[in-house]
Formats: structure tokens, C-alpha cells, sequence
């Protein structure tokens, strides 16, 4: 399925929801974004067009499904999204010939839903957790290999792979 080596709106929110906890790069230390996005709300508009946003209550249970997704991503798994489904069954319907996932209206059935379309579509195996910077991001390589989020600094990347190369020449220097 060639189609799935380009991300598309559903899988590209999914993942904003999933660096909502992210290692940035200049200060290089874990950082939780999402409670304070769910206060601003123009900032979580701006971050998310279709997840409504969250009300106080509701981000304690969001921040252990995303830490269950990126789980499941680091792992190339998907069984602890299996397991929100069985908790928070979606209904599937048909609209205008395309399936539509929805639940109850709330920010975690949407992202349910999200998921379910990501996978649906072939690109759940496509998202990737940088084994350094912990990034997730979409593996858009041919052969579904790429490791490190980047080789190149910017705002989709840290330049992990860049940083390996650099360790692994000097590793066989000392060697
Ligand atoms: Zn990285």
C-alpha cells in the first residue's frame, strides 16, 4: 500500500497528541505540554482541529492513553490500544461510503478514533518513537526502516540520527 507512506490529517493530529510529552531539543529534558495546552484554549485549537478540548477532569484519563500509545508505538505494538477499544467501544458507521468512528463526543473517543483510522489505513506501523529523543514520527521511507526521528535539526526533528553517526565514528576511533 504505497499510499500509506504519506501522513495524513488524522494520523498527523494523533501524533500532535502524542508529543504532547516530548524532549525538546535545546534543553533535552522531558516536558508535559498537555495540561497546559487544555488550559489555553486557543493554543489547543491551534494544536488539534478535530479533538474537542478537554475539560479539567478529563486530563488525567488522556495522559494515561497517550502514555499507553506511545507505548505501544515504542514497542511496534498495538495491544494496549486493543485494550482502550474493548474499554471504550467506538461505533463504526457509514457516512457518504467512508467509515466513521465515534463515540460518546468526548477528546478520548475522538483519539480513539483517530487511532483506529490511523490503523485502518495502514500508518499505525508507520509511526516511530526515536530511540533517543523519543519523538514520535511518521516513517514515510519506502521500506518502513527509518530509526532516528531526523539526521537534521528543525521542528519536525533533533537531528538523533546526525548525533549516532557522530557517536558511532568516535566509538570506533577510541576502539
Ligand atoms: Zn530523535
Amino acid at each position: 500500500m504505497t499510499a500509506s507512506t504519506i501522513e495524513d490529517e488524522d494520523t498527523q493530529e494523533l501524533r500532535s497528541f502524542l508529543n504532547s510529552w516530548l524532549i525538546p531539543n535545546d534543553t533535552r529534558t522531558p516536558t508535559e505540554t498537555l495540561p497546559a495546552l487544555v488550559e489555553d484554549p486557543s493554543a489547543w485549537h491551534g494544536a488539534f482541529a478535530k479533538v474537542p478540548l478537554p475539560d479539567g477532569r478529563q486530563v488525567a484519563g488522556l495522559l494515561v492513553l497517550r502514555d499507553d500509545l506511545r507505548a505501544d508505538v515504542a514497542e511496534g505494538s498495538s495491544r494496549r490500544l486493543d485494550g482502550w477499544l474493548e474499554k471504550c467501544p467506538l461505533r463504526v458507521r457509514v457516512v457518504d461510503g467512508e467509515l466513521e468512528f465515534s463515540g460518546d463526543g468526548s477528546p478520548q473517543a475522538c483519539l480513539l478514533g483517530l487511532a483506529t483510522r490511523t490503523v485502518l489505513e495502514g500508518r499505525w506501523k508507520r509511526l516511530r518513537s526515536c530511540p533517543d529523543c523519543k519523538w514520535v514520527f511518521y516513517d514515510q521511507s519506502r521500506n518502513n526502516s527509518r530509526t532516528w526521528c531526523s539526521m537534521y535539526a528543525g521542528s519536525t526533528g533533533r537531528a538523533c540520527g546526525s548525533i549516532a553517526k557522530v557517536r558511532r565514528a568516535r566509538g570506533r576511533q577510541s576502539a
